[in-house]
C-alpha cells in the first residue's frame, strides 16, 4: 500500500502580511522538496472542501459561520496580533478540513498506508471557540472526532511535535477520555500553556516540555519515556501526527535544535508503534515550520519514512 499526500492549491491563497512567517512559500518550499524522484511513488490526491459540518465536529456553527463571514472582500484583516484573514482564508482553511477529513476515510478503509496533509494554515492552536496563533480550523481534533463518527474507531492518539504546544486540540479534549493528546513542545513559549502538570479530566493529556537549547537528546529521550509508552497504554484505533517542523534547528521562532534526521526517527518509532497497536493507521498533518530549509528537509525526511524508505 502507497503512502497519500494530500494537497490543494487553495494553500497557496490564504495570504498573511509580508513578513509573517506562516506564508504561502511554505508549501510552495514542501512542494518543490517532494517533487524529487525519490518521492516518485505517493499517491497525489487533491484535497477537497471541507463542509461546514465537519468543521462543527469540534467548533460550534456560530463560531464557524463568523470565522467565514469575518474574511475581507480585499486586503487583511487581523483576528489577533498572530491571525490574519485573507480573502482566500475560508477555502484554505476549509480544504484544510477536507485533506484532514480524506486522509482518515482514505486510511481507516485501508485504501492507502498512511497520508500526509500538505496544507496551510495550520490549526493546533485553533480551540473550539477561538482562532488563534495562525489557526482557525483545528484539523487533527477534526480528524480524530471524524474517525470516531464515521469509522466507528474508538480511541484515537494525537501526537503533536510542532515546536508550540498545541492548546487548541488540549481545550478540545480536556474532557474527553476516548482522546489521547500527547504534545513535546518548547516551554516556555506561545501560547503558554503545556506544563506537564496538565493531564486533563482522564489523564489523557500528556504534556512533554523542552527547554530552549534542547536538542536531540533530550527530545528523543522525552519521546521514548513520555510520549511513545503514553500512546502505546492507550491502545489507540488510529494515530494522528500534527507534523509541526518549528523544533528543527533553523527556525526561527523556537530554540529547539532538532535536526531533519530527528523527524526520520521519530516517524519510524511511531509507525513501529502503531503498527504494533493501531494497524499500521496513521494520518499525518502538516503544522508549523517558518524556515523554509528547515521546513523542506524535515518534512522530506518525514515523508520518505512514511513511504517505509
Ligand atoms: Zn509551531
Amino acid at each position: 500500500m502507497t503512502t497519500l499526500l494530500i494537497s490543494h492549491p487553495s494553500s497557496l491563497q490564504h495570504a498573511t502580511p509580508t513578513g509573517h512567517p506562516e506564508r504561502p512559500d511554505r508549501i510552495r518550499a514542501v512542494e518543490r522538496a517532494l517533487e524529487d524522484e525519490r518521492f516518485a511513488t505517493l499517491q497525489r490526491v487533491t484535497a477537497p472542501e471541507g463542509e461546514l459540518a465537519q468543521v462543527e465536529l469540534c467548533h460550534p456553527a456560530p463560531f464557524v459561520q463568523g470565522v467565514v463571514a469575518a474574511a475581507p472582500r480585499d486586503g487583511l484583516v487581523e483576528l489577533d496580533a498572530d491571525t490574519t484573514m485573507s480573502p482566500g482564508t475560508p477555502s484554505a482553511a476549509l480544504h484544510g478540513v477536507g485533506a484532514a477529513v480524506l486522509a482518515v476515510d482514505e486510511i481507516m478503509t485501508r485504501r492507502a498506508a498512511n497520508a500526509f496533509c500538505a496544507m496551510r494554515p495550520p490549526g493546533h492552536h485553533a480551540e473550539s471557540k477561538r482562532a488563534m496563533g495562525f489557526c482557525f480550523f483545528n484539523n487533527a481534533a477534526i480528524a480524530a472526532r471524524h474517525a470516531q463518527q464515521a469509522h466507528g474507531a474508538e480511541r484515537v492518539a494525537i501526537l503533536d511535535w510542532d515546536v508550540h504546544h498545541g492548546n487548541g486540540t488540549q481545550e478540545i479534549f480536556w474532557n474527553d477520555a476516548s482522546v489521547l493528546y500527547a504534545s513535546i513542545h518548547e516551554m516556555p513559549l506561545f501560547p503558554g500553556t503545556g506544563a506537564a502538570s496538565e493531564r486533563g479530566e482522564h489523564g489523557t493529556i500528556v504534556n512533554a516540555p523542552l527547554r530552549a537549547g534542547d536538542g536531540s537528546d533530550a527530545f528523543r529521550d522525552a519521546y521514548e519515556s513520555a510520549i511513545l509508552p503514553s500512546i502505546a497504554a492507550f491502545q489507540p484505533d488510529l494515530v494522528i501526527v500534527s507534523a509541526g517542523f518549528d523544533a528543527h534547528w533553523r527556525d526561527p521562532l523556537a530554540n529547539i535544535n532538532l535536526k531533519e534526521q530527528d523527524f526520520a526517527w521519530a516517524t519510524q518509532k511511531l509507525m513501529e508503534l502503531a503498527d504494533r497497536h493501531a494497524g499500521g493507521r496513521l494520518v499525518s498533518i502538516l503544522e508549523g515550520g517558518y524556515d523554509l530549509e528547515g521546513l523542506s528537509k524535515s518534512v522530506a525526511a518525514h515523508v520518505m519514512a512514511l513511504m517505509r524508505g
